[in-house]
């Protein structure tokens, strides 16, 4: 899994370790990784601090428990325009591998499908006034979703398919986040350019390229590691892990989800604003599930609520035959997913299907996620503000959850990694001028 230019040690007990590298870069996620690169190509040194057994966050790329086949449980498709990781890509040779193009369509209406021509003209009626807003979305950007549909007299049978793109996108409590999640004016000519977006996926998967990319910065890389403490010491940093280890470097960039730095320590204390965020956290609570199924053609999307879950995607025939279906829900509305309701939902969008099993990761309970992708609630988004983060002169943050023209996507968090490594080299710059 390493390349042989990193190194992971065992963590010791009450160890306080001197000066490790320039950089202490927190979690080993895509940003961490980006961020691990950057650094190098300018010459400073890092070690990443992971606390999971593994590189790559929220890009999970691991066996199917019933196939083997390596899927995503995070994070999996890569947007053409997603120019900088489509170039880290190239740069550490890994490919991509385009989705399958779409090749029909279902909707669904309180679980069943929409069917004659009133349901199908309130549907369309209601989706083109939503398109139409889309045009002009940051006039409704106060609005939460649910006031969104309330104001502009959603149709029901609109709101399923909005919904069911929600779970894609804004993927939070409606009632608590804007409607600009998703009311963005890419949709204005329809919903089904977010499908499009999704156009490929990594070949060998997403934590393989982050694995890739810290191998290549030639970081070292300590896994099982879990952050507690993060001090500005004034000169420099130092971070306290679980196990009682302390180590100091000139400068650490903090690249863990926002959902979990309520369980880190900054002294000082981060600002006001940053430290709210990160009390009340952001919203996301998606829910992806991987289900493989006998029977259903690839390039298929059902959209609407069957049985809890909102977006269905048919992804792909797996090695073994099976089709490899990709599933949406809200973890509100779908609870624990079980095979009788998972089996519940996909037969209702693809009654041609026999549901063989699934396989999921909850994020939301994943104590080092806390979370799926950054859905801001609409009394925080003034808190992601970047003039709220850069308080400490040795301490910078990353990772997809931050402000960026991405943010949310794995772009996001290369985008974000590359500013805070830029950030951090003219700080080490200064202060090799000043020695
Ligand atoms: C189900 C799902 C589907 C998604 N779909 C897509 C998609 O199709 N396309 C797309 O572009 N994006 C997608 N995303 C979003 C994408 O996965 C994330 O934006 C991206 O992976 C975030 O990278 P990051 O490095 O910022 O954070 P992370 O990947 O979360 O990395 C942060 C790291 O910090 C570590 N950490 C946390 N706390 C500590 C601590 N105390 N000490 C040490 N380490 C710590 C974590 O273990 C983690 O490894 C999806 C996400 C999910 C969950």
């Amino acid at each position: 899994m390493r390349s042989s230019r990193m190194s992971c040690h065992a963590n010791t007990t009450g160890i306080s370790e001197m000066q490790v590298a320039d950089v202490i870069i927190i979690g080993g996620g895509l940003a961490g990784a980006t961020a691990a690169l950057w650094l190098a190509d300018r010459g400073h040194s890092s070690v990443i601090v992971e606390a999971r057994d593994h590189l790559g966050g929220r890009a999970r790329s691991r066996p199917h428990s019933g196939s083997g086949e390596i899927v995503e449980f995070g994070g999996g498709w890569i947007r053409k325009d997603h120019a900088q990781i489509r170039n880290l890509a190239a740069r550490v040779g890994v490919g991509f591998t385009p989705r399958a193009p779409l090749a029909g369509r279902r909707d669904f209406l309180d679980g069943h499908p929409l069917d004659g021509d009133a349901q199908a003209a309130e549907s369309e009626g209601g989706l083109a006034r939503f398109c139409d807003d889309a045009k002009a979305a940051q006039q409704f950007e106060d609005l939460t979703l649910s006031n969104y549909f309330d104001a502009r007299s959603i149709s029901d049978a609109a709101r399923r398919e909005i919904l069911a793109w929600w779970t894609i996108s804004g993927s939070a409590d409606a009632g608590r986040v804007s409607v600009g999640e998703l009311l963005t004016p890419k949709v204005a000519s329809g919903l089904l350019i977010k499908l499009e977006e999704l156009a490929d996926t990594v070949t060998g998967g997403v934590e393989h390229l982050v694995r890739r990319i810290a191998a290549v910065s030639g970081a070292e890389v300590r896994l099982g590691a879990v952050v507690r403490s993060v001090t500005d010491t004034g000169t420099g940093v130092e971070v306290g892990l679980a196990d009682g280890t302390r180590l100091s470097a000139k400068l650490a960039i903090v690249a863990a989800p926002i959902n979990t730095l309520r369980d880190i320590v900054f002294a000082p204390p981060l600002p006001p604003e940053a430290a709210r965020l990160c009390g009340k956290g952001h919203g996301g609570r998606a829910i992806k599930l991987l289900i493989r199924a006998k029977g259903v053609v690839p390039g298929v999307v059902a959209l609407g609520e069957t049985a809890g879950l909102r977006w269905l995607y048919a992804d792909h025939i797996a090695p073994d035959g099976t089709t490899l279906v990709v599933g949406f829900g809200l973890k509100d509305e779908v609870g624990e997913p079980s095979k009788q309701g998972v089996t519940a939902a996909v037969t209702a969008a693809f009654p041609e299907a026999e549901v063989v099993d699934f396989d999921w990761h909850d994020w939301t309970a994943d104590p080092f996620a806390r979370g799926t992708w950054v859905s801001p609630f609409l009394d925080t988004v003034v808190a992601y503000d970047p003039a709220n983060w850069s308080a400490s002169p040795h301490v910078l943050f990353a990772g997809s959850d931050h402000v960026s023209p991405e943010q949310g996507w794995f772009e996001g968090a290369v985008l974000t990694a590359q500013t805070a490594a830029s950030a951090a080299d003219r700080r080490l710059n200064a202060m090799k001028g000043k020695q």
